[in-house]
């Protein structure tokens, strides 16, 4: 069966801080430039998903957006506008890094559709975007 990949992109807004506490401040500085700043900072998170599968017989759709939606924002609803590392659990053990992050999100869209997610990207920043895909 020929298998369609559906991709939608969504943002959420969040504040994060970088920090070692084992190394010098200068140190963290040096590492982690502006995301080291001590009250922590915002982004605006672009969030790209794909789901590929074979389109439904009935509804010719890979699913329907509507549920698409509801899912996704089950996800990202509870990071947005939250400070990650003081407010989401997972940030409490991993840093909250575009990698970290990225894994937080396939992990947890992994849970709402299982095998059907293919291919995410989270953008940072207009410059830098982290990508993680399901292998085949
Ligand atoms: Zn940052």
């Amino acid at each position: 069966m020929t298998q369609v990949a559906f991709y939608r992109v969504y943002t959420f807004s969040a504040a994060h801080r970088l920090d070692i506490p084992e190394k010098e401040a200068e140190a963290n500085r040096e590492l982690f430039g502006k995301c080291n700043n001590p009250n922590g900072h915002g982004h605006d998170y672009t969030l790209g998903i794909g789901l590929i599968g074979p389109p439904d017989p009935e509804t010719g759709m890979v699913i329907p957006l509507s549920e698409f939606d509801r899912l996704v924002h089950e996800v990202i609803d509870p990071l947005d506008h939250k400070h990650l590392n003081e407010e989401i659990d997972y940030f409490k053990i991993h840093r909250s890094t575009g990698e970290e992050i990225v894994q937080y999100l396939w992990l947890q869209l992994q849970r709402k559709f299982g095998n059907k997610v293919f291919r995410i990207k989270l953008w940072e920043t207009n410059n830098n975007y982290f990508e993680l895909e399901r292998m085949q």
